[in-house]
């Protein structure tokens, strides 16, 4: 296997990750940064315990892309798991739903209670027409496309009602896979040929990233201490002190403008980063920001850093 797009958090689940370890619960939309958080670290953990399934299934000769995301003819998809093989193209939705998941028989729909989400087979299957449309634009020939939904969660109890082989729980993907392989025995690429569809898509890929508005009345700056999560560090005497646990830290302003730059972008300004570092003399977060390794532009007031 080779794995040309590993999964990565994306730029959105990074913010969202930054906006809601540090919002303020007295903020009006604090539930819903939470829960959309939790939703799309959700997906990620799913789709990441596909790796250990991956490892183990026999797929030799295959080129294979985590979590593509991209634009063609104004439609934008996304391909939880897309497995390049000489004879046909494997495509996976993950989902990562807990609970009692019921798929009813001649049902388009998937049930959990009184929740209904749409059917991930149905998913997949419009997935896959994007994918079709890309590959004929980019004049690959048009191997067959199978679609499989993959249900990631040990706590999810799957309901079929039809004994549907491509609606699976994460153990069976090695065994489908040698399945699905008997059913596509005549090779349509060449290696050469995967290796010009996976980079081509690895080239087009586009990870998503925030567009909601972002609360910044309601986002607590500050310094965190990785020893006790305290949002409180003080700089003195040449290092951050935490006043909760004592711990020091040289370097507890990297992560911190790091969470600045999945919140705002990787541009600050020296007074951008006095506040979220919570120091008062700007001559000190020059220095942190000139000794952090970041590449400075523009001149005095309108000096920028890019974090990295
Ligand atoms: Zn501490």
């Amino acid at each position: 296997m080779n794995l040309i797009l590993p999964l990565q958090k994306s730029p959105e689940l990074n913010s969202c990750e930054a906006i809601s370890t540090r919002l303020l619960p007295s903020c009006p939309d604090y539930a819903y940064w939470q829960s959309y958080y939790q939703q799309l670290l959700s997906g990620y953990i799913g789709e990441k315990s596909l790796d250990y399934y991956l490892r183990i299934a026999e797929l030799d000769n295959t080129v294979v892309l985590q979590g593509f995301r991209t634009t063609h003819d104004n439609e934008t998809f996304q391909i939880d798991l897309l497995i390049l093989s000489e004879g046909f193209i494997l495509l996976i939705e993950s989902k990562n739903h807990k609970g009692r998941i019921q798929l009813p028989a001649h049902s388009d729909q998937m049930i959990r209670g009184n929740e209904v989400f749409s059917h991930p087979l149905i998913q997949a299957n419009i997935q896959k027409k994007h994918l079709q449309k890309l590959l004929t634009a980019y004049n690959f020939p048009n191997a067959p496309i199978h679609t499989a939904a993959v249900f990631t969660n040990k706590k999810c109890i799957l309901e079929k009602s039809e004994n549907n082989p491509d609606i699976i729980v994460s153990q069976k993907i090695p065994d489908r896979i040698d399945e699905i392989k008997t059913l596509y025995p005549h090779p349509i690429y060449t290696k050469e040929e995967l290796h010009q569809i996976g980079y081509t898509l690895r080239k087009l890929h586009t990870p998503k990233t925030l567009t909601q508005a972002i609360p910044t009345p309601f986002i607590e700056p500050g310094v965190t201490c990785i020893n006790c999560a305290q949002r409180a560090m003080t700089w003195k005497n040449r290092t951050w002190i935490c006043p909760k646990c004592q711990h020091k830290d040289k370097k507890a302003h990297i992560p911190t403008l790091r969470e600045y730059a999945h919140i705002y972008g990787p541009t600050i300004t020296n007074r951008k980063a006095s506040h979220f570092l919570n120091i008062s003399q700007p001559h000190i977060t020059k220095h942190l920001l000139k000794t952090s390794g970041f590449k400075a532009t523009g001149e005095k007031r309108g000096r920028k850093y890019m974090i990295k």
